[in-house]
Order: C-alpha cells, then structure tokens, then sequence
C-alpha cells in the first residue's frame, strides 16, 4: 500500500489497569485512543478526537478510574474495539500514513488486543516512537516520560495527564517543536 505522508497521526491509549496484575480472567483491554492528527505541511496540530470503547473482558477498577478519570458509565457508552479500528483506518488512513506514540506501550497494546480479539491491526508498517526520538534528540543518556519531556521543552502540559485526547495532544506538541 503506497504511503501517504500528508499527515502524522498521534496516538496514545488508556487501557484497563489495576494496582498490581489484573483479577483472574480480565485482561487489559484499551478504553480511550486519543487521535491528534499533524499536517505535516503546515507544521500543526489538527482537531483531536477521543474515542471510547467498552470493555469485554474485563471492567473499570477504582485504581484506573482515579488514574485515567474516565467512569464505567462513560465506557458503557462506548464502541467496540473492532469499531475503533474500522474508524481509525477509514477516518484517518492509518494503513497508509505513519502513526505516533510516546514510548511502546501503545503499539504493543494494539498487536496483543488485535491478536486477543482475531482483528487486523490497523496501522501500516510505518511507527514514529516519540519517546525515543526525543532522547536522541536531546542526546539523553536514557528515555524519559511525557511530563519530562514537556518540561524539558519549556512546553506547557495541557489538559489531563493519563487521559488519551490530552496525551495526544500533549505528545503532538512534543513532536512539533522536535521535528520542526
Ligand atoms: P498513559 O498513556 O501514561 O496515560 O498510560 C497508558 C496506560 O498505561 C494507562 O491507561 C494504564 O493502563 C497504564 N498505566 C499508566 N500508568 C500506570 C500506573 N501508574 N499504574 C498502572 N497502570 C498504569
Ligand atoms: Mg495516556
């Protein structure tokens, strides 16, 4: 499939957690992705958007609920995981184009719920780690988190730390200044 470099489409998911391993028979599964899209020619952010999905296997711990300031009810209204993938390729050509997220959590999440769940994957080949790049970038002598990141750059941290439209949002800015 031909790539398509118009645009860089930032992600980052929130997924049910717990304070220690998951109660016997949940997994964790993903309940927000935040999409923050980037116009590679105008060097900007485009609109995000958040997108929620309700769990299958397992339900919103009060750990993960104080964590990502999500409610279960907000995820009962949500659509499935398989629907999140369909929109993510039609409504931002995520096969074609190249996707971002800050460090490996979220692309690892995504091939194990894909597997788990028997969907394809809904990226292409093409993934830009941006906590990593940004290491290199500053010539750090190891990684560091989003919130470093963002002081590290003198960028302010804006909206809600653990909620994925506003990591989104956040690492879109990070990757902004570092690759313009
Ligand atoms: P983040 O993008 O940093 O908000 O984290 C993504 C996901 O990682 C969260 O939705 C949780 O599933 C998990 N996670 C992040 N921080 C923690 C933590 N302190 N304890 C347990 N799980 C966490
Ligand atoms: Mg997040």
């Amino acid at each position: 499939m031909a790539k398509k470099l118009d645009q860089i489409i930032v992600i980052d998911v929130e997924a049910t957690c717990w304070e220690g391993s998951p109660p016997k028979g949940e997994e964790a599964e993903i309940i927000e992705i935040g999409v923050c899209p980037i116009d590679v020619a105008k060097g900007r952010k485009l609109e995000k958007e958040c997108i929620i999905i309700k769990p299958e296997l397992s339900s919103l711990s009060e750990f993960c609920a104080r964590l990502t300031h999500l409610t279960q009810e907000q995820l009962n209204k949500g659509i499935s995981f398989k629907e999140a993938c369909s929109l993510l390729k039609k409504k931002y050509l995520t096969e074609k184009r190249t996707w971002a997220s800050y460090g490996d959590f979220d692309r690892n999440q995504f091939h194990r719920q894909c597997e788990l769940f028997k969907v394809g994957y809904p990226f292409g080949p093409s993934h830009i780690n941006v906590k990593n790049l940004f290491a290199f970038n500053k010539k750090l002598s190891q990684e560091v988190g989003m919130m470093k990141a963002l002081e590290i750059l003198n960028l302010p941290h804006e909206g809600l730390h653990h909620r994925a439209i506003d990591d989104a949002w956040n690492v879109g800015n990070i990757l902004l200044k570092i690759l313009w």
